[in-house]
């Protein structure tokens, strides 16, 4: 079916209780309209068949494929009359100081009764150097150096509001501490997301006094993300975003080493503990509390080469309708960027990140024709914001949140695109990642029952999506947002969703496979991209703008950085 089809399907399926929200909502009914034809998926598929492209080599920031791909997004923006986002231009200059670690300058040496062990690297462990002290402006080593006896701290969470602490009755100043990664299972989804962030596991490190970390995993999640497809990741390097003072962000001086074990030396690493790696999993995976010291002493040594590049943000404006309204803002954000040069498969080292996310830059484009081409901009004043540096922690959309090109405070909700819903098969449902905790839920809603979507909960609460792409930014700073993603049905019942989606992560995600090759279902990303059209639209129409849900652990804890927003009355 195509686009044109699709819709005129769609609306004469509505559900009566659709049909009701149309008749009530008759701007939302004219807004579809132009959207859907607006969207059209042969474009959508030609922005993703030249963002994929070989040319542009992976989109890595500060490459010249990630600039091309930056010119590109800015061009498209201009032709349709929407005007440049940061004072006159296109671009959001963002720095961001890269760190590679030197696999054969650094080394991890354990001790165990006196006798020392040195590990191979990449092979018994990768090292990390997002904790280590900033260079300095002009130098491009940096080294750090630990030797300290190591403690088993589960998860290495502390979360008070869920009555659980994995420190709890060990002291581990001054030691390493070996943790678990995620977070326990029996959390509800996104505050298990939120403790299995690096950075807040990092910080709660610190906290309790420790000086260096370890990470093992369990092997469900090595399933998942196997060593030979993990490791070339993290080889890669760290990034971070710097200020203007070239202070590097999330980096964690007090923690002067981290590293990562292999299965096998994880289990090493347990022998004459009083509990096997086995017995630690299974007591972790059970929610009981348990930290204990390790008999080993492990020495890290990390030397990494540093640089520092520059990649821009592409911010585009819409002036909302209304004069009351319109000096508050909705902000769209997708990444353009990806991982760039990859190990190779089939003879071919570029991530060409297709549905990775040139599909979520490309609807995102055709969204801001949408908007672009309605007959009357929306009341609120709308941004669409393509981010930088998505696949090196959020970085792009974390400099945003950080020095937003409108206050912080008017800023109403933000929708990210990441992968655009749809994409892989014929969609029958979405999952709205974060919609629950703010009144977001209520535009989704909204939006799914108009477009005939069902709205499914979270498939897979391991992945730990909420925390993995942009909106997040957004959350931390108090800002209610939402990722609309694939769902798990298909309207073709012989499709099993959830099944294509979790084969798709195990077999493409982040390899040089996510090409313009894979199927990609584009009349479904059309659908899809009307859909967060909606979502958007609807909240920069009404009255009332977005709330956290009270109570709400992510609205009690970041909520009051965006204090002061206007509720629009
Ligand atoms: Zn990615």
């Amino acid at each position: 079916m195509k686009c044109r089809s699709w819709i005129l399907l769609c609306l004469v399926n509505l559900h009566p209780f659709s049909l009701t929200v149309l008749a009530q909502n008759p701007s939302y009914g004219a807004a579809v309209e132009v959207a859907t034809k607006t969207i059209r998926p042969e474009q959508i598929r030609a922005h993703i068949r030249f963002l994929a492209d070989s040319l542009l080599q992976g989109r890595a920031p500060g490459t010249p494929g990630y600039d091309i791909a930056a010119r590109y997004v800015a061009t498209e923006l201009e032709g349709m009359g929407l005007h440049p986002g940061v004072s006159g231009s296109w671009f959001q200059p963002v720095w961001l100081e890269k760190a590679v670690t030197d696999g054969s300058a650094s080394s991890l040496v354990l001790t165990v009764s006196g006798k020392e062990q040195k590990l191979v690297d990449a092979e018994d462990y990768i090292l990390n150097t997002w904790f280590a002290s900033p260079a300095g402006k002009d130098q491009s080593k940096s080294e750090s150096d630990v030797n300290a006896p190591l403690v088993f701290v589960r998860f290495g969470v502390t979360a008070p509001d869920q009555k659980y602490d994995d420190y709890a009755g060990v002291d581990v100043r001054g030691k390493i501490v070996v943790g678990i990664y995620g977070a326990p299972a029996a959390f509800p989804s996104t505050e298990r997301a939120y403790y299995s962030d690096f950075n807040v596991k990092a910080r709660m490190a610190v906290a309790h006094g420790a000086v260096g970390t370890i990470g093992i995993m369990l092997p469900e999640d090595w399933k998942r993300s196997p060593w030979e497809w993990l490791i070339p990741q993290i080889q890669m390097g760290e990034m971070h975003w710097i200020d203007k003072g070239g202070i590097p962000q999330d980096f964690f001086p007090e923690l002067q080493g981290n590293a990562l074990l292999s299965q096998q030396r994880a289990e090493m690493l347990f022998a004459g503990a009083p509990k096997t790696l086995e017995q630690a999993f299974a007591t972790a995976r059970a929610g009981k509390p348990q930290a204990f010291a390790l008999p080993e002493s492990a020495h890290i040594r990390t030397v990494a080469t540093q640089s520092t590049i520059h990649s821009p943000n592409i911010v585009a404006e819409l002036k909302g309708s209304d004069r009351r309204l319109r000096d508050q803002y909705v902000v769209y954000t997708a990444h353009v960027d990806h991982l760039g040069i990859c190990p190779a498969v089939n003879g071919d080292n570029v991530c060409h990140g297709a549905l990775d996310n040139a599909s979520g830059t490309s609807t995102l484009l055709e969204i801001a024709r949408a908007y672009a081409s309605l007959p009357e901009p929306p009341r609120r004043s709308v941004l669409f914001v393509f981010v930088t540096g998505e696949e090196m922690g959020l970085l792009g959309s974390d400099y945003f949140a950080h020095f937003p090109t409108a206050p912080l405070n008017s800023i109403v909700a933000n929708v990210n695109i990441d992968g655009a819903p749809g994409s892989y098969f014929p969609m029958k449902d979405v999952v709205a990642l974060g919609a629950e905790h703010s009144t977001l839920g209520g535009e989704v809603a909204s939006a799914a029952k108009i477009m005939g979507f069902e709205v499914s909960p979270d498939p897979m609460p391991e992945e730990v999506s909420f925390i993995r792409s942009d909106q997040y930014s957004f959350v931390l700073q108090g800002v209610p947002a939402v990722n609309v993603e694939d769902g798990v049905k298909s309207t073709d019942p012989k499709i099993n969703g959830l099944e294509m989606i979790k084969k798709w992560l195990v077999t493409r995600y982040h390899t040089p496979l996510d090409n313009m090759d894979q199927p990609i279902d584009f009349d479904s990303a059309a659908k899809g991209a009307v859909m967060n059209f909606l979502v958007g639209y609807e909240v920069a129409q009404q009255e009332r703008s977005p709330d956290w849900v009270k109570g709400d652990f992510f609205g009690t804890r970041f909520g009051p950085r965006h204090a002061g927003t206007s509720t629009g009355e």
